[in-house]
């Protein structure tokens, strides 16, 4: 008879430490469910305060498009540059040059060159990828929804050029509370010392 059966429960050792706990398999989705829905309302923010801080200002700057063809990009960058920044790839996480890069500078878009991060906004999240806070300036960047792989996240593109730079995230430190996690392959670092 398991009629009974509790959904949630520990199994103890003869000690009484915990060694496992047992989460039936409704219960499981039904959580899964959950943690899904906040997800989705979360980045929704995300992508909803993006837009009002873009519509707050008194102008709405005009940005300079940048469009070459998929034959100009494969000329301009690298395999690896070209497969994150133009098809929506990823790199393997630790693998990038600015995973732990702390030089002061600017991240540039590897594209087309237009300055997007600040290495000040810089921060350690121990994900493999370059992350901060915020970019230069809003409008720099362009947010979208994206369904692949099963989830929903919202990918961060370069605003003039359209490049893939990686994905924005609300588990960041506060007081925002975003995480722009970006390809080292999609960016560059202009630093301070070179400019000089
Ligand atoms: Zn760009």
């Amino acid at each position: 008879m398991r009629y009974n059966q509790p959904q949630i429960y520990d199994r103890k050792d003869k000690s009484g430490d915990v060694v496992f706990t047992f989460i039936s398999k409704d219960v499981r989705e039904a959580m899964k469910e959950k943690r899904r829905k906040r997800e989705d309302t979360l980045t929704a923010e995300i992508l909803t305060s993006h837009i009002l801080s873009l519509t707050a200002n008194f102008y709405i700057p005009m940005i300079q498009k940048i469009h070459k063809t998929d034959d100009e990009w494969r000329q301009q960058l690298t395999p690896e540059q070209y497969r994150v920044t133009r098809t929506k790839g990823t790199e393997r996480p630790y693998s990038g040059e600015y995973c732990e890069a702390h030089d002061p500078g600017l991240y540039a878009c590897v594209c087309c060159g237009t300055e997007l991060f600040e290495s000040t906004t810089k921060f350690e999240s121990g994900t493999g990828w370059p992350s901060f806070t915020a970019p230069i300036e809003d409008e720099r960047i362009r947010l979208e929804k994206d369904y692949s792989y099963g989830m929903f996240r919202v990918e961060v593109l370069c605003n003039v050029c359209d490049a893939h730079l990686g994905h924005v995230f609300n588990d960041g430190p506060p007081p925002a509370g975003t995480r722009y996690c970006l390809n080292s392959v999609s960016l560059v670092l202009k630093r301070i010392a070179d400019s000089a």
